[in-house]
């Protein structure tokens, strides 16, 4: 069985676990094609997926979703709640049509003329500043649509390089013909309840975190289980459980608390991510290790750590200063997931 974790952290996730026979992406955080390209430098072949696996829908795990479904025509797994809470995440809030908004305003201007008819004298200048007043209505809502049709292709993050990923069709077709939440097959799973895909097992577990219903994964294959927790707010029983027996343990070790404390962000920001719905900070990470974890992983890999508040030498020390306060433990491996490129895998 393998891991390879092609990016962790909060500007993008994405993993395959693979068994012999079966391959799994776990989350699609990047663009299409900074997934595709990552996979060749992993050395995992693209053409062989089988299915995308999504933990939940914040946009580090999401980003190249649709069009990587798409392009590789894979079935994506999620949980109902996540799978709708992403297609709200996708659809434009609805704004009127260009032919509803004149209908308004011819509306409004004939309402206008009456009650200024009712009046005792027509009133040209009203009526004069009433045409320059829809006239500015115009061009301010003409501004309004390219402005949020600007902000939608920017938002789209394969929208980047002119085309969308297999090189058929630019942004701006894309956005006249492509719904974004079309996907080739959805498939359902409940947290909480094993299901699986090809010959990989996978028990999926909640999670405490500020999302519709985000899970942490263990996958199970050929005598080997293979676990993934990020995004998590604390360690709450369940997680601990689900985290036993494992052979690779990919856990959250998101911030160290006095970086973040001083750091950039704003103070409601920091709030989230400290609160019980946000991220486990290397302490968290620490204690987790130290008290209660079973100690079976032959590989601890530290993931989705903060750019922004986070060291990986801190994160690494508090793991390995945990594990070291249990002599029996200095087997572990730690690893570092990071951000910017591809971590070897990891075959057991
Ligand atoms: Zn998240
Ligand atoms: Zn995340």
């Amino acid at each position: 069985m393998r891991m390879t974790v092609l990016a962790s952290g909060s500007k993008g996730n994405s993993t395959v676990i693979s068994s012999s026979s079966t391959r799994i992406l776990v989350d699609a955080g990047l663009s299409c094609r900074e997934i595709l390209k990552r996979m060749v430098l992993a050395k995992e072949d693209p053409a062989t997926l089988d299915a995308i696996l999504i933990t939940h829908e914040h946009i580090d795990h999401v980003s190249g979703l649709s069009v990587l479904a798409r392009r590789l025509r894979i079935p994506v797994f999620f949980t109902e709640p996540t799978h709708r809470a992403w297609i709200r995440m996708l659809t434009p809030r609805t704004t009127m049509t260009y032919s509803k908004w004149l209908e308004h305003i011819q509306m409004e201007k004939e309402a206008r003329a009456a009650a200024a008819a009712e009046n005792s004298g027509y009133d040209l200048a009203a009526e004069a500043a009433s045409i320059a007043h829809v006239a500015a209505e115009a061009e301010a809502l003409d501004s309004n649509l390219s402005l949020t049709r600007s902000i939608y292709a920017g938002a789209d993050p394969d929208a980047d390089d002119g085309e969308l990923c297999d090189g058929t069709a630019g942004p701006a077709e894309a956005l006249k013909k492509v719904d974004r939440t079309l996907l080739p097959a959805v498939e359902y799973f409940h947290s909480g309840t094993d299901f699986s895909i090809g010959d990989i097992a996978i028990s999926p577990f909640t999670i405490p975190h500020d999302a519709a219903d985000p899970c942490g994964f263990v996958f199970g294959a050929e005598g080997i289980r293979m676990a993934l927790a990020t995004d998590l707010g604390y360690m709450p029983p369940n997680v601990k459980s689900a985290l036993k027996r494992v052979d690779v343990l990919l856990l959250e070790s998101n911030h160290d608390l006095e970086m973040l404390r001083d750091g950039p962000y704003p103070w409601s920001v920091k709030q989230r991510v400290l609160s019980r719905v946000g991220h486990l900070s290397n302490d968290a990470t620490a204690e987790f290790l130290e008290k209660d974890y079973d100690g079976g992983a032959t590989y601890i890999v530290l993931g989705h750590l903060s750019e922004a508040n986070n060291a990986p030498e801190l994160a690494r020390i508090a793991a390995e200063q945990a594990l070291s306060s249990r002599p029996m433990l200095l087997g572990n491996r730690v690893l570092l997931a990071s951000q910017a490129s591809p971590l070897e895998s990891i075959a057991l």
